[in-house]
C-alpha cells in the first residue's frame, strides 16, 4: 500500500473583499504544514507590505498578456478593473506531489479552475454577517482608500450573489471558528475515494488475506 499517491487537492476560498479570505488563508497555512499558496499573478499595484512572489507576482499588462497567451495560467479573471490568473505549473506540480494547494480566488476563478482541474476543487465561499460590518472589516484593515473601498462594496452584492457555485458555504462571524471549519472541509476533502487511486489495490490485498 503506497499511501503517498493520494493526489493533492485545490482548496478555494472566495469572499467578498474584506469578508476574511486572507486572514482565514494565513492561518490555515499556519496550521496546516501540507497545504501551499498558490500566488496568483495580478496588473494590480503592491499594497504597502506585500511582497513580489509572496503575495502576488505584480506584472504589466503586457506582461500578462503574453502569459495568458502562452498558456501559463490556467484561469484568470478581471477583478475590480484589474486581471488576477493562477499560474500552471506550480500547482500541477504540487498535485501531482500528492500536496493541497489553497486558492484566495475570486468566484470566476473557481469555476474556471473547477473546469481546469474536474474532480480536484473543493470550494469555500465565506459570507460576512451583514453588510455593515464587511464594511467596517474594509475600513478597519486601513489598506484601501475609501474610494477603493466604495468600489469594493459596490462589487459585494454581485460577488456575494455567486455564493450558489460552491460545495461549502460559511458565515465568517467568529475566526477561529471559522479557521477550524475550513479545516475540518480540508480534512474530509482529503479522504474522497476518488483521490486515493491505491484504494482499489489495498482492498483486494485486504480481501485477498
Ligand atoms: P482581497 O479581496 O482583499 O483579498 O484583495 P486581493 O487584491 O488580494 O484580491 C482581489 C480579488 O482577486 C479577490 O476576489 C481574489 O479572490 C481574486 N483573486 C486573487 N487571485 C486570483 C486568481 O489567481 N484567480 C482569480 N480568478 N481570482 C483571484
Ligand atoms: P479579504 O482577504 O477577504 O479581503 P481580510 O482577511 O483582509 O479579508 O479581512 C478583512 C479585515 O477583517 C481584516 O482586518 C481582518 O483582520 C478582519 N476580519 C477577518 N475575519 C474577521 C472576523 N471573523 N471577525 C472580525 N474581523 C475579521
Ligand atoms: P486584491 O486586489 O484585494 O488583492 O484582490 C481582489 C480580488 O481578486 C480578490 O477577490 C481575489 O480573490 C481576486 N484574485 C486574486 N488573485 C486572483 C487570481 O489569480 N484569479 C482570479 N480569478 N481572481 C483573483
Amino acid at each position: 500500500m503506497n499511501q503517498i499517491s493520494r493526489r493533492g487537492l485545490c482548496l478555494v476560498l472566495s469572499a467578498p473583499s474584506g469578508a476574511g479570505k486572507s486572514s482565514v488563508s494565513r492561518a490555515l497555512l499556519e496550521r496546516e504544514p501540507d497545504l501551499r499558496l498558490s500566488v496568483s499573478a495580478t496588473t494590480r499595484q503592491p499594497r504597502p507590505g506585500e511582497v513580489e512572489g509572496v503575495h502576488y507576482f505584480f506584472r504589466e499588462r503586457e506582461e500578462f498578456q503574453r502569459m495568458i497567451a502562452a498558456g501559463e495560467l490556467i484561469e484568470h479573471a478581471e477583478v475590480f478593473g484589474r486581471f488576477y490568473g493562477t499560474p500552471r505549473m506550480a500547482v500541477e506540480r504540487a498535485l501531482a506531489a500528492g500536496r493541497d494547494v489553497l486558492f484566495d480566488i475570486d468566484w470566476q476563478g473557481h469555476l474556471l479552475l473547477r473546469q481546469a482541474l474536474p474532480g480536484d476543487v473543493v470550494g469555500v465561499f465565506l459570507l460576512p454577517p451583514d453588510l455593515a460590518e464587511l464594511e467596517r472589516r474594509l475600513h478597519g484593515r486601513g489598506q484601501d482608500s475609501a474610494e477603493e473601498i466604495a468600489r469594493r462594496m459596490a462589487a459585494a452584492r454581485d460577488e456575494i450573489s455567486h455564493y450558489g457555485d460552491f460545495d461549502n458555504v460559511l458565515v465568517n462571524h467568529d475566526f477561529h471558528r471559522t479557521v477550524e471549519e475550513v479545516r475540518a472541509i480540508l480534512h474530509a476533502g482529503r479522504t474522497a475515494r476518488l483521490r486515493q487511486p491505491w484504494l482499489p489495490e489495498f482492498v483486494s490485498g485486504l480481501l485477498g488475506q
